[in-house]
């Protein structure tokens, strides 16, 4: 059975990969330190003989007994609300957390894939974005935290490749969205679903014209598990280029979840990029892959995921009891 290391695995992406990595036959090491991430995410498969849960902070130096064949690095906080609120936090899990894996995968022989971001291409002067732009990013911004730790793992992980030859792959992951999602994560697809479940206005920052694109979650997924079996080592962006304005992705809420409030204008943050779209080619011909949930169905079963949770979950009670999960 092969085994593979999961970093932020109670998180959205995490949580997901490891349902995936289940469900393919591998033995998962989950790991997660739990400031986003939530046990919730995972509880299912606790009870699983070929899953196991650490409860560590990979910024730390890991330590995993018996052989890794994989090690899949997607602990980081990742929407601007959370790397503001623990910004310092954001920018050790990228860079030393990043080194303490690497370093893991070097001595295990094992091959790692990093979780890399369209953040690197910062506020894009070019569009849409292919892996050969250098991005445009302000370090010491607001979301100069996020962003510099991610390009900083970016450069670390190629120099372990090329100094050390550790298999290596960088997923640059586009905004994606579906079923745990925090709803208070700050980003705007919980935010606005959220809005609308608690009957608030929608909150639009800034005139509503910049734009993104929304990849449904298992689509990404498959492109990861894609690029972690092919055999190339440079960056590949991950996401949907179906692109949308946020001021009509606001009424495509408005109209999914039936509410009556309406949209309000709030100022937009700073150095939010005014747009963002991947060029996908290289996913396309490397991984033969490119997503097949359109935006109106993958939003359905996001809609109902959020419409389905607890009361208690809804007004986000975070914090589980960790002691009920050790086996
Ligand atoms: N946004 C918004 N209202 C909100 C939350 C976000 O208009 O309540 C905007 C935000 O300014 C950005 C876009 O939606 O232009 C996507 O924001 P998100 O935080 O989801 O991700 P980003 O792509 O900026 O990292």
């Amino acid at each position: 059975m092969k085994r593979v290391l999961i970093t932020g695995a109670a998180g959205f992406l995490g949580s997901h990969l490891c349902d995936r990595f289940i469900k393919e036959g591998y033995h998962v090491i989950a790991m997660d330190n739990l400031i986003t991430g939530r046990l919730k995410n995972i509880e299912h498969l606790f009870q699983l003989e070929n899953f196991e849960f650490h409860n560590h902070d990979v910024s730390n130096y890991v330590h995993v007994s018996g052989e890794l064949d994989y090690i899949l690095h997607f602990a980081s906080p990742a929407s601007p609300i959370d790397y503001l609120k623990i910004p310092i936090q954001t920018l050790k899990v990228g860079s030393l957390g990043t080194h303490n894996l690497l370093g893991l995968a070097r001595v295990k022989g094992a091959r790692m894939l990093i979780a890399s971001t369209s953040e690197v291409y910062g506020d894009p002067e070019v569009h849409p974005q292919p892996e050969e732009y250098w991005g445009h990013v302000n370090p010491i911004g607001p979301r100069g935290v996020y962003d510099e730790a991610k390009r900083f793992q970016e450069a670390i992980t190629m120099a372990y490749h090329r100094f050390h030859g550790v298999e290596t792959r960088i997923v640059r992951i586009f905004n994606t969205y579906g079923p745990r999602m925090r709803l208070n994560d700050g980003r705007v697809l919980p935010a606005f679903i959220g809005q609308a479940l608690r009957g608030e206005d929608l909150t639009v920052f800034g005139d509503g014209t910049q734009t993104r694109s929304f990849c449904y979650v298992d689509d990404l997924i498959e492109g990861i598990y894609r690029l972690l079996h092919s055999n190339y080592p440079e960056p590949v962006n991950v996401g949907n280029p179906d692109e949308i304005t946020i001021g009509e992705f606001a009424e495509e809420i408005i109209k999914l979840t039936g509410t009556d409030q309406k949209v309000i204008y709030k100022p937009l943050p700073e150095n939010d990029p005014k747009k963002r779209r991947p060029n996908i080619d290289k996913a396309k011909t490397i991984l033969d892959w490119e997503p097949k949930v359109s935006r109106s169905e993958g939003l359905k079963i996001t809609y109902n995921y959020f419409r389905n949770l607890s009361e208690a979950e809804l007004s986000e009670v975070d914090h589980y009891e960790f002691d009920k999960f050790i086996k």
